[in-house]
């Protein structure tokens, strides 16, 4: 494939370091522009409506000069996986040797069975934004079944992964977490559940105001592995 997409530019930037993003890897994040949804509770609005402005040659010109420091890079954003040339990309990436990991809101699983297939992705970050009677409302997306359809062949093959949930108490409540342990467990998902609380930002795309109520850990279903982040 002709590698001029490595000029494109849908990069909005680069965290050189990371030690927390990727299990037992010392990592770089490529934050990614754009994206298909619009949760309330999100902060990265200037992803999110931004335009990218650093190319993907300089990204794998960064990447080469930390080969023996580095063991991964995150792709996250935005939805990373709306770049059009996210698998070239991921190639490249893999030729220098790095271990990737992706975050997704799951609505591509195409791209996903095919960067698994290819052996092109490492680990991913799966966001279960809400059950499926809240999604549209709270992502202003219709595609809970593309969601679906990724959780089920992740599971369906093993492949390491999570599943996270981020919660704000005005859109999510005890009940609507339970609910999605209950969906998690019927499936068959034997790893942690990551419930990962609301921390107050100013500008997120829905303004969500400082929560009302913290969700109370004692009521969360135990029929899985549960990990709270930022409670
Ligand atoms: S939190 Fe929602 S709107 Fe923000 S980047 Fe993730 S999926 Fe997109």
């Amino acid at each position: 494939m002709s590698r001029e997409f490595l000029s494109d530019k849908p990069l909005y930037d680069i965290t050189k370091f990371t030690t927390l993003d990727f299990p037992q890897n010392l990592a770089s994040i490529f934050w990614f522009c754009k994206c298909n949804m619009r949760c309330p509770y999100c902060y990265n609005t200037p992803i999110v409506f931004g335009e990218g402005s650093i190319d993907l040659k300089t990204a794998l010109d960064f990447l080469k000069t930390r080969q023996n420091r580095l063991t991964g890079v995150v792709l996250s954003g935005g939805e990373c996986t709306l770049y059009p040339n996210l698998k070239a990309f991921c190639k490249e990436i893999k030729n220098l040797n790095f271990k990737i990991k992706i975050d997704t809101n799951g609505t591509n699983p195409k791209l996903i069975k095919e960067l698994v297939s290819e052996k092109l992705v490492d680990y991913i970050a799966l966001d279960y934004k809400a059950s499926k009677g809240k999604f549209q409302e709270i992502t202003q997306n219709k595609n809970f079944d593309y969601f679906e359809e990724t959780l089920n062949f992740l599971i369906s093959i093993n492949f390491p992964f999570e599943v996270r949930t981020t919660i704000h108490t005005d859109l999510l409540d005890v009940n609507d977490i339970n609910l999605i342990i209950d969906d998690l467990f019927a499936r068959g998902y034997k790893n942690t559940y990551y419930l990962q609380n609301f921390l107050y930002v100013e500008d997120t795309i829905g303004k969500m105001p400082i929560q009302a109520y913290t969700l109370d850990a004692s009521k969360i279903s135990k029929k899985i592995d549960i990990a709270f982040r930022e409670f």
